[in-house]
């Protein structure tokens, strides 16, 4: 039988992206796989350091803590720094309570070989352009992929596309009011002058 301490997880090149994280043998949802490692930064040292990979300037071994901190798996990271990203995850980070550590844990259950995957929803200060979608495009091919691997402001934004598609629907609901008015008077006309007739003596 295998040992509780035999990792869940082994690195090989991934077809999605570099270098990925697979599972070394089944993993039940629920699994706390890989603890998130890295030297704890905040925002501002994020932001003034040099990419890692000059050939690949936004590529990213930042995990973002709730609290604002971010943990730089390419400072005294492990493994879990190669797991990709993916619109369709199987795992999700969870933060300890004191906030302070992220678990990479699986979201449902993980056959063995699977690549394990989490939604990096990066979130930037920046404005989402699609220049900045592309530099941070994704290529996870999920049926479901966001395109980006961004974290989309959507909770914002939908009411705003809800309230003007709205707006465009109650217009186009009140021209077709005012046209069945238009017509529902030249009928009553109509009505009346049929009436007026029958009423008329032959
Ligand atoms: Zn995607």
């Amino acid at each position: 039988m295998m040992s509780i301490l035999e990792p869940w997880h082994y690195v090989k090149p991934s077809s999605l992206h570099g270098t990925g994280v697979f599972a070394a043998r089944d993993i039940p949802a629920g699994t706390s796989i890989i603890e998130y490692e890295g030297k704890h930064i905040s925002n501002q040292e994020a932001d003034e350091m040099e990419p890692s990979d000059p050939n690949n300037p936004f590529h990213t071994f930042f995990f973002s803590l709730s609290c604002g901190k971010i943990i730089d798996g390419g400072d005294g990271g492990n493994e879990s720094r190669f797991i990709n990203h993916s619109c369709a995850p199987n795992c999700e980070g969870h933060e300890n309570s004191a906030g302070t550590r992220v678990f990479i844990v699986a979201l449902r259950d993980i056959a063995k070989d699977e690549e394990l995957l989490y939604d990096y929803a990066l979130v930037i200060d920046d404005d989402i352009t699609p220049t900045l979608k592309q530099q941070y495009r994704c290529l996870c091919n999920a049926p479901t992929c966001r395109g980006t691997m961004l974290a989309l402001p959507e909770a914002k934004d939908k009411p705003k596309v809800t309230k003007s598609a709205l707006h465009k629907k109650l217009k186009k609901i009140r021209r077709e009011q005012k046209k069945l008015r238009k017509h529902m008077r030249q009928l009553n006309k109509k009505l009346d002058r049929i009436l007026q007739h029958t009423e008329d003596p032959v």
